[in-house]
């Protein structure tokens, strides 16, 4: 969670914002235990008295919101709205004063940014409505867009498109998903203290919210992070972008198709944050239901293949895929026991969970230029268990969809 002023907050922050009364309960406590909350200390900094007290007369007022993790960590937002700047800079200075003499000007000034970077977007494409009428151009080589109106009070709207790493713009959402991301504002005179309304188009969010859309619309509509009660992330997660490979596994023992996936991905995690990793290593898990999960935000790198995880998505069956014989240990012993009696314990993986693994991959390629489909252990170097994942079962799933899909082993690389 995080403490920010109650001054900009984007969207998604006001979505996942506490009530104060129990904002104030974690607050209290935190300051008790002297235990840091993210976001206080800069905003105890420019307080004249930075005692509790104050802190906590801010959190009650309203001032200061408390912000839960997935306000960061899973918003689909694109813009930041709220934050309006006053840009005194030369090419925004020149666009709002005409040439003395001229009559007034009205209209709106948008700066379009990266909402990672905060360097200005050029020639990055938007569709804007004034006065019901549908403009569409470039942002400038300053990332302004300045859309003129014949008086103030004007209602101006803008969307700017986002773009993933395969340099799709817009187009891939439904128009009602669209209109969420719509900034509108009210034209006024432009002169030098014009207000220009900031955009940061947040393209990696946008990214991670058309994989999910794409997953939605194939029916294999993607369980968030929340449905299976996952445990915060640690904080400073390495990010990662540009995918090229998947790497798919198998939970391997233990895991089997009679469990709730929403339990085997608590598991997993926890098994993970066991080992000192910062959270769930995969980015997706499909149980044998068909059913999606998310597991480590797109955003940040997986740690799914050992020292191998730079451009590789994770993605786990969450099952055991290995046969009889292929892992030499107790649990295979018990099995040929089994097997004896004639049950069926060589485990294949279902036909709906094939089919969302499918519809995941085609998903994934649509915004990520992927090249690669390996099975976790044709990776190079992999050590102990890591040396049977996915379990034969699971390479022989992973020969086929490289047939159908076109994509290469791990060896060309
Ligand atoms: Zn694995």
């Amino acid at each position: 969670m995080k403490l920010i002023s109650a001054l900009y907050p984007s969207l998604s922050e006001v979505k996942h914002t506490y009530p104060v009364d129990e904002a104030l309960d974690i607050v209290k406590q935190h300051l008790e235990r002297g235990a840091d909350i993210d976001g206080m200390e800069p905003l105890r900094n420019v307080l004249m008295l930075p005692f509790d007290s104050e802190v906590v007369k801010r959190v009650e007022s309203g001032e200061w919101l408390l912000v839960r993790d997935e306000a960061y960590y899973f918003d689909g937002g694109q813009i930041d709205k709220s934050v309006g700047a006053k840009l005194l800079e030369h090419r925004v200075m020149e666009l709002m004063n005409p040439s003395p003499g001229a009559k007034k000007s009205y209209g709106c000034i948008f700066k379009v940014i990266s909402f990672d970077s905060r360097e200005p977007l050029v020639g990055r494409p938007y569709i804007a409505m004034v006065s019901g009428k549908i403009i569409e151009g470039h942002t400038d080589g300053d990332g302004l867009v300045q859309l003129p109106t014949p008086s103030d009070g004007v209602p101006v709207s803008i969307r700017v498109s986002f773009r993933t790493p395969l340099q799709h713009t817009g187009g891939l959402f439904s128009e009602s998903t669209d209109t969420v991301f719509v900034t509108e504002l009210m034209s006024r005179e432009l002169d030098a203290n014009t207000w220009v309304c900031r955009i940061a188009v947040n393209d990696r969010a946008m990214t991670r919210q058309t994989i999910l859309h794409t997953m939605d619309v194939a029916g294999f509509k993607v369980r968030q992070r929340s449905l299976w009660e996952a445990k915060s992330v640690k904080n400073g997660m390495v990010p990662g972008w540009n995918y090229s490979m998947i790497a798919l596994h198998h939970a391997g023992r233990g895991y089997g198709c009679g469990d709730f996936g929403a339990m085997q991905m608590k598991r997993a995690q926890n098994n993970h944050l066991g080992r000192g990793y910062d959270d769930i290593g995969y980015h997706f898990g499909i149980d044998c239901a068909g059913q999606v999960f998310e597991g480590r935000d797109i955003r940040s790198k997986g740690a799914s293949v050992d020292e191998y995880n730079t451009g590789v998505i994770g993605i786990v069956l969450l099952e055991d895929l290995t046969v009889t014989g292929e892992v030499d240990d107790w649990i295979d012993g018990l099995r040929s026991g089994m097997e004896v009696w004639k049950q069926n314990t060589q485990n294949t993986p279902p036909a709906l969970q094939v089919e969302a693994l499918c519809a995941l991959i085609e998903a994934l390629r649509q915004v990520f230029s992927i090249r690669v489909l390996g099975g976790h252990r044709e990776y190079p170097n992999q050590k102990g268990d890591d040396k049977y994942c996915p379990g034969n079962t699971g390479m022989e799933l992973v020969a086929k969809l490289r047939r159908s899909t076109g994509l290469s082993e791990p060896s060309v690389l």
